[in-house]
């Protein structure tokens, strides 16, 4: 069974708690919903995410929970490797750091020296930065749109601590508040309940069945995925289709074929808000950690080339992704519609 299919997990067999966090109410729920779990009070969480000499892949086989309060900066603004799919002002926030997912291709295992998960339990200061930031944005007539889920898979936790939907109902009171939630998960069924809202965007990463068999570990199969977007849909909600990262291997354009044929028979792309399709990328110095790390993976064994400090695949590739896609997307979805980074 993969982790997806359990709604009741993860059973963290730790809690880790950042003395200042035990007063938060956040914290309080976590702990009420791991009642087994063994807590132990730690002055600051960065003593136990930064410690040295630990070994993210061997840690994901019995991730951690840390609680702590963030410290400042609550907001970021987007990176060339984030794609804005067209939206000006652009930001992201790190609600949690890591995923219960594991994808070969994610840049969190080179990012962070643990895999285990911190949650931050003084959400209330993040929604005060945005607020901040949505008074001061470059592009004022149009909405400050902000990625919850860049560091994470935030949708995934829903069971166990319900941060998405205290998020959408805080861009309810924020007019000028715009969300992007991405996500592999199949867990629509646990916001399914609330009014959709056009501030909202619900993202979809989808990738034909063997990169996922493959590369996108403990991730659910692509049906329950497009079944999940499927029902959001159904219910009004604003959906985005995201392939990223599409993998370029010796016979990709049969699966990438074959995966698309699938999407266009099973969704309405005229109902598509829109579509963002990305290569392999990663900053370099993400990349070379997790080379040295990875040896038994091909990902970080194949020429790439350097993109002004980002990794990637050579040009000539990134273009016939490009064309492909766009030539095999041709009237499902307008091409305006669709995004790339490459
Ligand atoms: S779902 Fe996203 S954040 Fe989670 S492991 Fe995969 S790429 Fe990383």
């Amino acid at each position: 069974m993969s982790r997806s299919d359990n709604p009741f997990l993860p059973d963290f067999s730790h809690i880790y708690v950042e003395t200042g966090a035990k007063s938060y109410a956040l914290a309080n729920q976590c702990l009420t919903r791991f009642p087994k779990a063994e807590v132990v009070e730690v002055p600051d969480y960065k003593s136990i995410f930064n410690r040295p000499g630990q070994d993210f892949q061997t840690q994901k086989k019995s991730v951690k929970l840390i609680l702590a309060v963030k410290k400042p900066p609550f907001i970021y603004k987007s990176t060339d490797i984030l794609q804005d799919g067209g939206f000006k002002n652009f930001y992201y926030n790190t609600p949690i750091l890591n995923c219960l997912y594991n994808c070969d291709y994610c840049f969190l295992q080179g990012m962070y020296p643990s895999a285990n998960v911190v949650v931050f339990v003084n959400q209330e200061d993040m929604q005060s930065a945005v607020e901040m930031e949505m008074d001061k944005r470059p592009y004022p007539d149009d909405p400050l749109m902000l990625s919850i889920s860049y560091n994470t898979d935030l949708l995934t936790f829903e069971n166990i601590l319900p941060m998405t939907r205290t998020w959408i109902k805080y861009a309810k009171t924020q007019p000028d508040l715009h969300l992007e939630v991405r996500t592999k998960s199949a867990l629509f069924s646990a916001i399914q309940d609330i009014e959709y809202t056009q501030q909202v965007l619900l993202a979809w990463t989808l990738s034909p069945d063997k990169v996922v068999k493959g590369n996108e570990y403990d991730t659910p199969p692509l049906d329950r995925r497009i079944s999940a977007l499927k029902s959001a849909m159904a219910k009004g909600w604003k959906v985005r289709l995201c392939f990223d990262s599409v993998l370029v291997y010796p016979g990709w354009k049969v699966d990438y074929l074959k995966f698309l044929d699938l999407i266009k028979s099973e969704i309405d792309g005229d109902r598509i808000f829109d579509v963002t399709v990305g290569v392999f990328r990663m900053g370099q110095d993400y990349f070379q950690h997790i080379r040295k790390s990875k040896p038994e993976s091909n990902i970080y064994y194949q020429p790439y080339e350097n993109k002004d400090g980002v990794v990637t695949i050579p040009q000539v590739e990134r273009k016939s992704v490009e064309e492909f896609i766009r030539k095999n997307l041709d009237g499902f979805i307008s091409q305006e519609r669709i995004h790339f980074w490459i």
